[in-house]
């Protein structure tokens, strides 16, 4: 439900439909699509996302296992990826019929353990290699015993087999992630010839969709940021829809005087007369303070407002001396991608991070512009 405040994330489910066809466009019919709709859908809407592409796709993967309840509480039936389940919440992965990444064998005995607990057969499970990324995943030295567990039972399957690449958006590293791609069919092909099933496999991310289809495609992809409109590089980035567009309303205005200071610890200091507003929206919110004494800036009828002083909790000031504008007037505090590329970059960080930044105090709505 929507509370009160004017501040609201904007969400195009045009541009989403155009992005998803787009990363569809460069896949095989037959290749599968995962969506990966971790920390709330990258700042979006899990759940409402999720909802809206559940007929288009074929599988979602959230990181924790509260963030899986959440889609199966709002009727999400498709498969769900947990790709950091940790061992104690074994039980209520297979509660919620989730399907837990494993990726060491201590983890796979656990999980064993608890399906056998619960009568269960052939619960699907997902094994991760690591590769090079050094992050989660069987490293080449457990395989022989990775084997052996699995074939001593009837408790799990192994659905599928999976890595990720820690350079994909990065041609520079061509060569290593050329040499990622190697050892993981080195890994797959070696237990694909042992299982008694065949698991499909899958290793590309938003920029390895971009990047190396021709040389890891496999079964299924995995699609997380450029669902929602970026690309990693700019060429790309412009080929896809803006999707996000946050807003608030202009809460007052001031005029500050030569002399007079504006914000916490008087940061910014007047040197002639200027006019302010201040936006509810503040670094509660997910405003980097690094964005305060005009590095960031929205955008009021069109035109910059740079930001005044520091960034407080709930509010910022923004300079309108050039503007005309009115208390109650819309300020767009996030315009499209290049607007958040720009501000990430200023705040040297990326824009997954500003994404996820946005708080849940700020309204999600999905509308088709
Ligand atoms: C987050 C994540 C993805 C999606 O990455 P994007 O760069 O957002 O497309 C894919 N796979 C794994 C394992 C991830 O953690």
């Amino acid at each position: 439900m929507e509370n009160n405040h004017v501040t609201v994330l904007n969400i195009d489910l045009n541009a989403i439909d155009f992005n998803l066809n787009y990363f569809k466009s460069k896949l095989k019919k037959t290749t599968k699509l995962l969506v990966v709709v971790k920390a709330f859908g990258y700042g979006s809407s899990a759940t409402k996302i999720a909802k809206y592409l559940a007929k288009k796709v074929d599988y979602f993967a959230v990181a924790y296992l509260d963030e899986g309840i959440a889609l199966r509480d709002v009727g999400i039936e498709n498969p769900i990826l947990v790709l950091h389940p940790q061992k104690q919440n074994l039980e209520k992965i297979i509660e919620n019929c989730l399907e837990p990444n494993i990726y060491t064998n201590s983890l796979l005995n656990s999980f064993i353990e608890v399906a056998k607990a619960k009568n269960l057969t052939n619960y699907p499970i997902h094994l991760k290699f690591n590769t090079g990324l050094n992050r989660l995943g069987f490293t080449k030295t457990d395989i022989p015993e990775l084997i052996s567990t699995i074939n001593k039972q009837q408790h799990i399957k192994v659905s599928s087999l999976f890595s990720h690449i820690a350079a994909s958006e990065d041609l520079n590293e061509r060569d290593f992630t050329l040499q990622q791609i190697d050892l993981f069919k080195h890994s797959s092909s070696e237990l694909i010839s042992k299982l008694k099933n065949i698991p499909f496999q899958h290793m590309l991310n938003t920029s390895g969709i971009i990047n190396y289809t021709e040389e890891a495609e496999f079964d299924m992809v995995r699609l997380g940021i450029g669902l929602y409109g970026f690309g990693n590089n700019e060429k790309e980035t412009k080929r896809l829809k803006s999707v996000f567009r946050l807003t608030s309303v202009i809460s007052q205005i001031h005029t500050i005087k030569e002399g007079e200071t504006v914000g916490y610890n008087r940061a910014f200091k007047a040197t002639k007369t200027i006019k302010t507003a201040t936006i509810p929206i503040g670094h509660a919110d997910g405003i980097s303070r690094q964005l305060g004494n005009g590095i960031g800036y929205v955008f009021i009828n069109n035109q910059i407002a740079p930001i005044v002083g520091n960034v407080c909790m709930d509010m910022i000031m923004v300079d309108v001396s050039e503007i005309n504008c009115n208390e109650g007037d819309e300020v767009v505090v996030y315009k499209n991608q290049q607007h958040i590329v720009d501000l990430a970059k200023k705040s040297n960080t990326i824009s997954y991070e500003l994404l996820t930044a946005i708080s849940q105090r700020v309204n999600r709505r999905l509308t088709k512009f």
